[in-house]
């Protein structure tokens, strides 16, 4: 049964606020424009297939290193470059863009959206740049809710129905969803461990997706493939030079240190706390995930204004005055989050034009056994002033040609890359055992892994 809250133009409606969001949230990737237009020229054409032609559809690249791809209510559709990079062909290419065009044509994305409170839009990025420990506390994960909408397996197994004919209608060999899906599988077995893509999380595997995959390519497919559109080389040649990798220019962790080199700074973290780096903040979780810590840009004010304006705040309640190395105001607190009451100390500091705030905070009751941690941790925000870190820059994708199929550890050896082998094999839709085929291959050049 399918309850469709919403009228097709409160769905265009909602997709545009929802796109600018997404926009303003991951930025566009605009470094390669003739690959934008080339995305954007696969989208348009397996929309029209879509039997919803005239939906303001629209297909963008956005500069985020993840794996992943999603789609918007009324058509929307974003891919990351991050999913750009580990595709190997065009036909796989339509097969994602297809598969989101299937989520929009069949109002998935305009339900899931009206479920998830369409009240809350436009909340999102707004509130979380707003220095309260409320939203703080729920920093790494806000906003970007509404825009990673979970899909049911029906709808999934639909979706890939969709895309599955639309790519074929559209003359792209359907076989290529097979690599696909090898490759996704490819990056959740990565070494290192636990990384499962995001197109998964927010795409639940419908469990035998493969399998239906190689079913419908039996009864669906009458005859052969041959003579369908796969452009490997084509495609390859488009993506030559995409930056890959998270962008170390918006700061990076080194073991547990975060630096950031265009604010030009650095700070440690205890070890063992599971980190991460957003737009709005650096935050990082304990390992029992009882406490955060975190830092990010208070503005401009000064810091006893800043630490004013926050204390002012209703649900919020400063303490005692906390000793913190290099800050100008530390002091404990006490506030009504969402979670319940949490306690913790905020300091701000100011460095070079900026007032930064850090706080580490935990449930009510937990602040003796983390203060000294979260004390060393603030105390040791400082400036950067190692150059291979100043002067780090994104990793990126090189093709190369290769003559002959090769092994991913001789390709490795001849054309060495700064990530894992292993990574290198899953870029290149093999196995580590595997052979790369002849003709062109990626491999990965600078970022931080060539950083001494
Ligand atoms: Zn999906």
């Amino acid at each position: 049964m399918q309850l469709n809250l919403l009228s097709e133009s409160q769905e265009v409606e909602l997709g545009k606020q929802a796109k600018q969001e997404a926009e303003q949230t991951y930025g566009v990737y605009k470094e390669k424009p003739e690959l934008s237009q080339y995305v954007e020229g696969i989208g348009k054409r397996l929309s029209q297939e879509s039997g919803r032609p005239n939906l303001p559809w629209s297909y963008e690249i956005v500069d985020d290193a993840s794996v992943n791809a999603f789609a918007l209510p009324g058509g929307p559709i974003f891919i990351t470059r991050g999913i750009l990079g580990h595709l190997n062909t065009e036909a796989e290419l339509a097969a994602v863009l297809g598969h989101e065009t299937g989520h929009v044509a069949a109002r998935h994305s305009a339900n899931q959206m009206s479920k998830a409170q369409v009240a809350q839009l436009g909340l999102g990025i707004g509130s979380i740049l707003s220095p309260t420990v409320a939203s703080a506390a729920q920093v790494a994960s806000a906003g970007l809710q509404l825009l990673f909408l979970k899909y049911s397996r029906e709808d999934e197994t639909q979706a890939d129905e969709l895309g599955f004919r639309y790519m074929t209608r559209v003359g792209y060999d359907p076989t290529q969803m097979i690599p696909l899906f090898q490759m996704l599988d490819g990056v959740s077995k990565q070494a290192g461990g636990g990384k499962t893509p995001e197109w998964l999380q927010t795409h639940p595997d419908p469990g035998n997706r493969l399998a239906a995959t190689q079913q419908r390519l039996k009864t669906e497919l009458k005859g052969s493939t041959e003579g369908m559109k796969v452009e490997r080389e084509k495609y390859l040649q488009l993506i030559d030079g995409i930056a890959f990798g998270e962008d170390p220019r918006q700061g990076f962790f080194k073991g547990d240190t975060f630096y950031q080199p265009e604010l030009k700074f650095q700070w440690k973290l205890p070890s063992g706390w599971k980190h991460q780096n957003t737009p709005q903040a650096v935050a990082a979780a304990s390992p029992k995930e009882d406490a955060i810590l975190q830092l990010q840009i208070a503005g401009k004010m000064s810091p006893d204004e800043a630490a004013q304006k926050l204390f002012s705040q209703q649900g919020i309640k400063a303490g005692q005055p906390v000793n913190v190395k290099g800050a100008k105001v530390a002091r404990a607190f006490q506030a009504q989050a969402q979670q319940g009451v949490i306690e913790g100390v905020i300091a701000f500091t100011s460095y070079q034009g900026n007032t930064y705030m850090m706080a580490g905070y935990t449930p009510q009751g937990g602040l003796s056994s983390y203060l000294n941690t979260f004390v060393d941790a603030m105390g040791s925000f400082s400036e950067l002033t190692d150059s291979s870190a100043l002067s780090v820059k994104p990793a990126r994708l090189k093709v190369v040609k290769i003559d002959q199929p090769m092994s991913v550890s001789d390709f490795n050896a001849k054309y060495p890359s700064s990530v894992k082998l292993e990574e290198v094999a899953v870029i290149n839709g093999v196995d580590s055992g595997g052979k790369i085929p002849a003709g062109h291959a990626k491999q990965v050049v600078g970022g931080t892994g060539e950083m001494k």
